[in-house]
């Protein structure tokens, strides 16, 4: 089985660079959905305690059981609402306000221009008395950016809109309700950051997404991938490997297999487009279930030291790479 290594002092340092942006570490929430984008819920989020971050954003109910002693509170994204001191939910929807049982900690989602969910802007004000009659907890107030990591005015609009929500909050009498927009690449480009909490995934995990052009905060990989040596055979000039034999020996050579496959979530890609691991060896061949071919007989090799690099390789994003790697896979915090 491969082996996944998380740098506790790169999370440390980007939680730092992240602590600075946001006017200090009491405004970080940390995103930890989907197994902390792969990372390996507990560990991250006991990481993150232990640094004195105290909130976190997860999809489920589920997650937030984990992981609830480490938190002052825990927004759960996408499950059913409970009535809890330690959850607050994403609510999207007035239907779902008018059946909400009145003590849940409600943050209520507004679709500022993503059009994925939340309630439409003019659906405010139907929200708002319904919150009001129903007697609803409104603890907060959210939105999220469709465009921050681009190069476009698109990111300030919604932030206008976010604003003018806002002010029809509060002078609605919600005075005690809090209000967040930003996730890491909306956190990266603020520069007067003023909301209670910024909601930081990708970041946290030491990858910025911003285009170069803007001011970059050097973040640094948290996760490495790690697989170890299965077995070695010396080949011939013209004997193939794996699959389909597509990788052809073009000369005498060691090769050996690793304990990583498309089974753990790592992409099998197109094998004669081969993918460098961290030290620039080639995986030789077409990627099996469980093994990968490297030349040499190293007894362990870093296959993955940056998910952009590999996104980038493999035509997706980082958070893709990351998400994928099976939760079976060991995880270990490396001091
Ligand atoms: C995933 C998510 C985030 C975190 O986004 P990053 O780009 O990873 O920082 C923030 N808010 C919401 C609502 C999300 O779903």
């Amino acid at each position: 089985m491969a082996t996944i290594e998380l740098s506790r002092e790169n999370f440390y340092h980007n939680l730092s660079q992240l602590a600075l942006k946001a006017g200090g570490r009491e405004r970080l929430a940390v995103v930890l959905k989907d197994n902390a984008y792969g990372h390996g819920l507990e560990l991250m989020a006991r990481m993150a305690h232990e640094y004195g971050i105290k909130e976190a954003v997860v999809i489920s109910n589920a997650e937030a059981e984990r992981i609830r002693d480490l938190f002052d509170n825990i927004l759960v994204l996408g499950d059913t609402p409970r009535v809890d001191e330690k959850l607050s939910y994403a609510v999207s929807s007035t239907e779902l306000l008018e059946e909400l049982d009145p003590q849940v900690k409600l943050e209520l989602k507004i679709d500022t221009g993503m059009h994925r969910n939340g309630i439409m802007l003019a659906e405010l004000e139907t929200a708002l008395s319904i919150v009001k009659e129903r007697g609803l907890r409104l603890f907060g107030v959210m939105t999220h950016y469709r465009s921050a990591d681009e190069l476009t005015g698109e990111y300030y609009w919604q932030k206008k809109r976010f604003e003018s929500v806002r002010r029809k909050v509060r002078e609605a009498g919600f005075a005690s309700t809090r209000f967040h927009s930003h996730n890491s690449a909306a956190l990266l480009r603020s520069r007067s950051f003023d909301e209670a909490i910024a909601r930081v995934g990708i970041a946290i995990y030491g990858y910025n997404t911003l285009p170069a052009a803007f001011e970059a905060v050097e973040l640094r990989p948290v996760l490495s991938l790690w697989a170890r040596r299965v077995s070695s055979r010396r080949l011939r000039a013209g004997e193939r490997v794996g699959y389909g034999g597509t990788f052809v020996a073009p000369r005498e050579m060691t090769v050996s297999a690793y304990d990583l496959g498309y089974g753990d979530g790592w992409p099998r890609g197109d094998a004669a487009l081969p993918y460098q691991t961290a030290e620039g060896l080639p995986i030789l061949g077409r990627v099996s279930m469980d093994f990968i071919s490297v030349e040499g007989d190293r007894e362990r090799i870093c296959v993955m030291e940056d998910a952009r690099r590999a996104a980038k390789h493999f035509g997706t994003i980082c958070y893709e790479m990351t998400t994928a790697l099976m939760p079976t896979i060991p995880r270990v915090v490396k001091e």
